[in-house]
This record gives C-alpha cells, sequence and structure tokens, in this order.
C-alpha cells in the first residue's frame, strides 16, 4: 500500500476542497436562460449633462450655451473692424474670448478635476424593462470626466445590469469618446462580464484634432475649408450657396497672409483666456490626446495654472490604458472576449488645424478609430504597395499597422455616428466564435456604406 505522508495528505485534501469550491458557483439572485445577448451602449461626447444632478432640482444645461451667441458675435465684428481701424487686437481678442467663454461655460472645472456649477449626470437602470424585447441598454454618464471615473461608473452599471438582467455576461460596445470609457473598464476590472467588446469609430487612440488643439497646431487652411464644405454639403442648399460664395468670391485667399497676425496676435490670448482655462482643463479632453503627442501637450497643460491633478489623472490614462491597448485587447481575446474595432474613412476633416488633409469620419480621425492603419490622404493619391492581405481594394487603406489587424474592419463613406454598419456589430454580437475580418464574406475588412446599411468594398 502506497503511503501517503501527513503533509501530502494534508495538501491532497485542501486541493480537493478547493477544487470542489471552485466548482461550486453560488447562483445569482437569478438567472436567465432567454439566450438574447445583453448590450451595453456607452454613447460619447455631448450627451446630456445637468445642473444638481440625481436631486429633485436636476435640470439640464446646455452643452454650448448658444444664448448669447449672436450679441457676441456682433461684438467680435465691431471690435474686428475697430481693430482695422486702430492696429489693435486688444478688443477683437477680448470679443472672441468672452464668446467662447460664453459658449462652453459648462464645460468649467476646478483645479482638484471636479466639476464647476455642480454638473454631471447619473445612470438609472429600469429594472421592470423586458431585455428580451429591447436587449440594448445606454449607459449615461458624464461626458466631461476622465475616462477612468467614468468607467468605475461603468463597472456598476454592468453589475447592476448582471444582477436584474440575470445575465452573467454582457456585450460592451463603446462609441466615439465611449470607446475610450470601454477600454478603461477592461483595463481595470477585466474581461469576466464581457463576451464582446467593439469599439466603434472610437477615440481610444486619441483623435487628430484635440492633439492639433493642445499642441497649437490650429489654423485656417483655404483648401481644407472648401473640401470640408464640399464634403457636409450632401444637397444642403444654405451650405452649397457658403461653399460657392467663399470659392467664388476668393476671400479664402487672404488667410495665409493672415497667418502671422493669427499666431502671434490671436492665438496666445485665445489659449491662456479661454481654451486652456476651459477646454484643455476638461478631464476628458486630455484623453483625447494622441499618444504621439502627449509629450508636447502635456507641457502646454503643465504650464495652466491649477492642472497638477489633472495631470497626474491624464498621465494614468495615456500610460496605463491608451499607450497598452493593443496588449489590454489580446489579452481579452486570449480570455475568450470577442474583440472588434470598426473605423469609418473618406470624409474631409475639420478644417480648423494645421495637419489639414488627414482620414476622418467627418469628426474623428481614421488613423486613431482603427489603432494606427496606414491611409493616403484625404482626395490624395493611392497608398504606395503593400502586402495585398491587408490592402483595401480602393487603394486607400493599409491594415497591416493596426494593433489588432485581424480585428479591424474599415467602412467607407460612413460618418462618425455609425448607423449604417449596425449590421457588422450584429454579426460580431451573434458571432458563436471570435470572428475575424476572414470569418464572413458578408463582412471582410473592407465594407462600404450603401442606401440600406453596408456591403463588402470591392
Ligand atoms: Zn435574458
Amino acid at each position: 500500500m502506497m503511503y501517503i505522508g501527513r503533509k501530502r495528505l494534508f495538501s491532497l485534501v485542501l486541493a480537493a476542497v478547493l477544487a470542489f469550491g471552485c466548482l461550486y458557483i453560488p447562483a445569482e439572485a437569478k438567472t436567465c436562460g432567454c439566450g438574447e445577448v445583453v448590450r451595453v451602449w456607452v454613447d460619447g461626447f455631448g450627451n446630456a449633462v445637468f445642473q444638481n444632478p440625481g436631486t429633485q432640482e436636476e435640470t439640464r444645461v446646455p452643452n454650448q450655451d448658444t444664448s448669447q451667441l449672436f450679441p457676441d458675435i456682433f461684438n467680435i465684428l465691431g471690435a474686428g473692424l475697430e481693430s482695422l481701424l486702430t492696429w489693435t487686437t486688444g478688443k477683437f481678442t477680448d470679443a472672441v474670448t468672452q464668446m467662447l467663454k460664453n459658449l462652453l461655460w459648462t464645460w468649467e472645472f476646478n483645479d482638484d478635476g471636479t466639476s464647476a456649477n455642480n454638473i454631471g449626470r447619473t445612470w438609472h437602470i429600469d429594472e421592470e424593462r423586458n431585455h428580451t424585447e429591447s436587449p440594448q441598454y445606454d449607459f449615461s454618464y458624464d461626458y466631461r470626466i476622465d475616462p477612468i471615473t467614468a468607467a468605475g461608473q461603468l463597472n456598476d452599471f454592468i453589475e447592476k445590469l448582471c444582477q436584474v438582467t440575470g445575465h452573467r455576461k454582457i456585450a460592451l460596445i463603446g462609441h466615439s469618446e465611449g470607446s475610450c470609457v470601454a477600454l478603461s473598464y477592461l483595463a481595470i476590472y477585466g474581461s469576466s462580464r464581457l463576451e464582446t467588446i467593439i469599439l466603434v469609430n472610437g477615440a481610444w487612440q486619441g483623435v487628430t484634432l484635440v492633439g492639433q488643439l493642445f499642441t497649437k497646431k490650429v489654423t485656417l487652411v483655404p483648401e481644407a475649408i472648401t473640401n470640408f464644405i464640399a464634403d457636409v454639403q450632401d444637397g444642403n442648399e444654405t451650405l452649397q450657396w457658403v461653399a460657392d460664395m467663399l470659392l467664388g468670391s476668393g476671400i479664402l485667399d487672404i488667410l495665409p497672409a493672415l497667418d502671422s497676425w493669427w499666431e502671434s496676435e490671436i492665438l496666445p490670448p485665445m489659449y491662456s483666456k479661454a481654451l486652456g482655462p476651459i477646454a484643455l482643463k476638461m478631464p476628458v479632453m486630455q484623453s483625447f490626446v494622441p499618444i504621439e503627442d502627449w509629450p508636447e501637450a502635456r507641457k502646454v497643460l503643465k504650464a495652466l495654472p491649477g492642472t497638477k491633478a489633472l495631470l497626474k489623472l491624464a498621465d494614468r490614462y495615456h500610460n496605463d490604458i491608451q499607450a497598452k491597448a493593443g496588449s489590454i485587447l489580446k489579452k481579452a481575446l486570449r480570455n475568450g472576449v470577442k474583440v472588434a474595432i470598426t473605423a469609418s474613412y473618406n470624409h474631409a476633416p475639420i478644417p480648423v488645424t494645421a495637419d489639414w488633409d488627414y482620414q476622418s469620419d467627418g469628426f474623428l480621425s481614421s488613423k486613431h478609430e482603427s489603432g494606427y492603419a496606414g491611409f493616403a490622404r484625404y482626395k490624395g493619391n493611392e497608398l504606395p504597395p503593400s502586402p495585398a492581405k491587408y490592402r483595401s481594394p480602393d487603394g486607400m487603406v493599409d491594415a497591416s499597422t493596426c494593433l489588432l489587424p485581424e480585428y479591424t474592419w474599415f467602412v467607407k463613406n460612413q460618418r462618425h455616428d455609425s448607423s449604417p454598419s449596425r449590421a457588422l456589430r450584429e454579426f460580431i454580437i451573434t458571432s458563436k466564435t471570435i470572428p475575424t475580418v476572414r470569418t464572413s464574406k458578408d463582412f471582410p475588412q473592407y465594407l462600404i456604406v450603401t442606401e440600406s446599411g453596408v456591403e463588402p468594398l470591392k
């Protein structure tokens, strides 16, 4: 008979107890076997925020308060005329900064990173709702806060939702800023509640526009402005009129001549009086800075008064979440989570930056949405030859440089709102295995918007 030492016996018993302990998973209050996938949609920038949130006195405040816009523009025109006559700029920049302050007062934050003016937003789950009929739950949060804080609230939301629905796992979809929140959630709280994570037209790797705003590369390029108007007008008669007027009058030709005046006289006071203390100090704005711009943007933020707490928070996001996105998502894949990234391209970017002809969805930069695919310039020539496996049929995109090339889809001509590619997301959410860009002929790596949704790009 085999002799088992006392110590060995003890460890065998302990191992058995542990093994049984693992098999015995305490049941949730209820478990649901409906077969439906509960989805959590995390939307992006510019959702409703409220003064006195979560109280009886809760009142919605505007994201941009335009109530003073007309008198402010009138003041700017008057001050501009006076500037021209007297060859001074003080009153003009004062008028511009006053307009920005009136527009953006709900964006103000205190030095400790809390909101000024007691503004915020709380989430709510309707416990009576039938999730088999409407399985998508929108997570509402204060879009102005940093993604790590928002991810903490998302964790509470998901835990409560699992308890209410009896589902152990959910599909998490982060759109736009929501992708930063979803990625932060995955990084900090892990993937045990996730069967799917989709980052849709997301800012999870930053936004060219915001990087340029922080690094003070704000400028007006005539061709960028006409590109933008031509792209957005889409049959709109007023915009078409504006485009024709701008192009026909030659008024844009004076912009390059104004460059040095703009840079020396207008930008510095705008940054020190309005953009810096309001827009750049709003915590979410810092998380939109791409990693390549962060060292320089960090210096700009550091030079502003009262940003010590903000810097700590923003550094954590950039170093622990944004820079590690690739490994965070790959780890989720290894844990069996369906991971998908979707990006849009072939729309003109917002025409206020020195990098003016990058590919975008009309708002965010396609390069960052896709986790660093290579793109031809907007309206530019095709890319140089690249590996055929990841090259788009139109020659405009090379996905081989993406963080996750096998899990990244591209939708040509789709705008930021992403509704045309709903079927792509449904394909991913309902797929029984982890889908790649090679799993389905209907949903290859490159798609294009059609009347009714999307189809493979040929
Ligand atoms: Zn269910």
